[in-house]
């Protein structure tokens, strides 16, 4: 099974795609991992990815696709995976599902974690006190709340016509969110 978590920033995509990956034996590919790790090991394409990211601003597009795509096509011939962070735009959208048409690379479920602004603004607030991320300072997170909802949020009509995307509620507990994602993985299964 391959399932797409797709959420504004502090709706919990990251610790639900761990927490659902390992329930469900999928590989779990969170793409803001996979560019600070790119970012980290400063390769000939971290400053670039760093202007973006420090900034809120999307990665670009042939970029994000040519290091996220490889390893989603590889786990899907496997037991299947996780996408946490991807798409972020119907671009990469349409791109990725052109890249995985011969493959069986093909999401089965869209998950769409829904959260009201000022729910999310205080996560990220508390997160940039623990962590100290470069794109958690107040005034990157609010451009990433309107990058989320220029490029982002169209996600949601663009998975429903093809009868993939669910919403789920992302302000409450941690392990209800995981249960309810879990209950739409069953109802899904083949
Ligand atoms: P995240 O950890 O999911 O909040 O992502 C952190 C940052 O990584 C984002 O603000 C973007 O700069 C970049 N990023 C993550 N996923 C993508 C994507 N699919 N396309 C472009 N940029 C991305």
């Amino acid at each position: 099974m391959n399932i797409l978590l797709i959420g504004p920033p502090g709706s919990g995509k990251g610790p639900q795609g761990a927490r659902v990956a390992a329930a469900l034996g999928l590989k779990h590919i969170s793409v803001g991992d996979v560019l600070r790790a790119e970012v980290a090991a400063g390769t000939p394409l971290s400053e670039l990815l760093a202007r973006h990211m420090d900034r809120g601003e999307l990665a670009p597009d042939e970029l994000v696709i040519q290091l996220v795509v490889p390893r989603a096509l590889a786990a899907s011939s496997r037991n299947g995976y996780l996408l946490d962070g991807f798409p972020r735009s119907v671009a990469q959208a349409d791109e990725a599902r052109k890249l995985a048409e011969p493959a069986r690379g093909r999401p089965n479920l869209v998950v769409y974690l829904d959260a009201p602004e000022h729910v999310l603004v205080e996560r990220l607030l508390a997160r940039a006190r623990a962590q100290g991320r470069s794109d958690d300072t107040e005034e990157v997170i609010r451009h990433r709340l309107q990058v989320f909802a220029a490029a982002t949020a169209p996600l949601l009509a663009y998975y429903r016509d093809q009868g993939l995307a669910q919403v789920v509620d992302a302000t409450g507990r941690l392990h209800e969110i995981t249960e309810a994602i879990l209950a739409l993985a069953a109802a899904d299964a083949p």
